[in-house]
């Protein structure tokens, strides 16, 4: 797809922006609240720099956008050296429901699945808008390529203990993502040839596997459409721009943003300011992509799902299939590119574990593989969760620029970045930490 990404620019946009002419209103509350604290220069738009494009990254952008009032002149500026989705979010595999591995309810999993849903609907709708008219051909993304491929996961049970963990954490399913448990005549049923070690599977009928990279495109698009939207009403107007460009630190910012919202994934402790600061291990991994030679007649089903054990199975297509993922803690290989060595090394890995649910993954063929790295956040008593908050105090300045940080999505960036993108950038705009839920803030003290 091609997206509309400006030209390289410096580092920071140039500190005279034209200012737009403005009527002077009473403002609302919220206008106030904002007012007070961010936009004490009626002729120049806030400024907000949102560092990354990944799930973090755009969802801030998309609720910064959702949420600031429409009389507010705002711009929005996303910086990512690599384009949109260019780290972990762009190659994870996509398996989107509100679960532990051990189909735990996860930390505000009800509203986490529906922020997350929400965001899906708004990516899928742009996709349907394009697809029906003529701003089509603009793009070189496939559209005809849906950003949800497979409805439905699958988790079997390994053993008896294991069958009574899950059957017991099962019973805390939301009605809105259901866990059904069902036998081994079931279970093939869905997916034939699955291996049952315990004659129980449970099934999340609404849970999903999604293309990463096309939904965090749509999403941006999303963000486009808002602004065009937004910039017709006769006050205010939205601005925002992608700068395909290296960030080296976060100092460089200050004095022309009103906020930078740190969004970087596992590189964000490569800068400077927060160089061994943040309480995040890195930890990379491998998703191998396989596929069905034409010689081999029977496909995965189209109504089949994914399915998630000690090795998952994010369906793509009837002869497309990812499967994840090695955990390599500690790693410094930021590289998205697997050599051939360490694809044969996650090979041997996954292919055992894949193969005792699904054996017939012997007639599928290695055709690639891709890596990220995780930024995994320490454990509380509320499982591993994500790290948010203002970081002022790590950057020199005289802090007329507000930093934010909003990172450690570990292996659940997905489920998490709906929720925590719109909590973050509600707290940008009232320039308020209080906003941000205090399990994910206390990682400060
Ligand atoms: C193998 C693997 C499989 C996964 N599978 C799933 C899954 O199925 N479901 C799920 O929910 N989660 C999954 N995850 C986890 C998920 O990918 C992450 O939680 C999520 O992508 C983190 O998003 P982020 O926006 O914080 O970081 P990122 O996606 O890494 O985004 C950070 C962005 O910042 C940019 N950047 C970094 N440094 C700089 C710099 N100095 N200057 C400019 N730009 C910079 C990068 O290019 C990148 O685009 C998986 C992760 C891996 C590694």
């Amino acid at each position: 797809m091609k997206l509309l990404l400006l030209p390289p620019r410096p580092a920071v946009p140039p500190p005279c922006y034209a200012p737009r002419r403005r009527t002077r209103r009473r403002a609302s509350p919220s206008m106030a609240s904002l007012s007070t604290h961010h936009y004490p220069l009626a002729e120049r738009p806030l400024r907000y720099a949102v560092l990354g494009a990944g799930f973090a990254g755009l969802s801030v952008a998309w609720h910064l956008l959702r949420h600031s009032p429409e009389k507010l002149h705002l711009r929005i500026d996303i910086y990512d050296e690599s384009g949109i989705g260019g780290g972990a979010s762009g190659i994870a595999g996509g398996l989107l429901h509100p679960y532990s591995p051990k189909v735990k309810l996860l930390w505000r999993g009800a509203e986490c699945w529906k922020e997350c849903l929400k965001l899906l609907n708004i990516a899928e709708r742009v996709v349907d808008k394009r697809n029906s008219n003529s701003q089509n051909v603009e793009l070189e993304w496939n559209l005809d390529e849906s950003i949800i491929r497979r409805r439905g996961i699958l988790r079997p049970a390994m053993d008896a203990k294991h069958l009574g963990i899950l059957t017991n954490n099962a019973q805390n399913c939301l009605p809105f993502c259901k866990i059904e448990s069902i036998d081994k005549d079931a279970a093939e049923a869905l997916v034939p040839n699955i291996k049952v070690p315990f004659n129980s599977v449970f099934h999340m009928p609404e849970a999903v596997n999604i293309h990463p990279l096309c939904y965090l495109q749509a999403l941006f698009l999303a963000c486009q459409d808002l602004v065009e939207e937004m910039s017709t009403s006769s006050f205010g107007g939205k601005e925002l721009y992608m700068h395909k460009k290296s960030i080296d630190r976060l100092s460089d910012f200050e004095g022309e943003y009103d906020a930078v919202i740190v969004c970087l994934g596992a590189k964000a402790d490569l800068l400077p300011e927060l160089s061994g600061r943040l309480p995040l291990r890195t930890c990379r991994g491998v998703i191998a992509h396989l596929q069905l030679p034409d010689n081999v007649g029977e496909t995965y089903p189209d109504h089949s799902p994914s399915i998630l054990s000690d090795a998952w199975l994010a369906v793509q297509g009837p002869r497309d299939i990812l499967v994840g993922s090695t955990w390599e803690w500690k790693s410094r290989n930021y590289s998205s590119g697997v050599s051939a060595e360490e694809a044969s090394t996650a090979l041997k890995q996954l292919l055992p574990k894949a193969s005792a649910i699904y054996p017939k993954i012997k007639d599928w063929s290695f055709v690639g593989a891709k890596a990220g790295i995780r930024a995994m956040p320490p454990l509380t008593s509320f499982g591993s969760l994500p790290i948010l908050g203002r970081i002022d105090d790590l950057v020199v300045g005289n802090h007329s620029c507000k930093y934010w940080f909003f990172g450690g999505l570990g292996a659940r960036g997905l489920l998490y970045h709906g929720l925590l993108g719109k909590l973050v950038a509600q707290a940008v705009l009232f320039n308020d930490e209080t906003l941000l839920p205090v399990e994910l803030t206390s990682w400060k003290r």
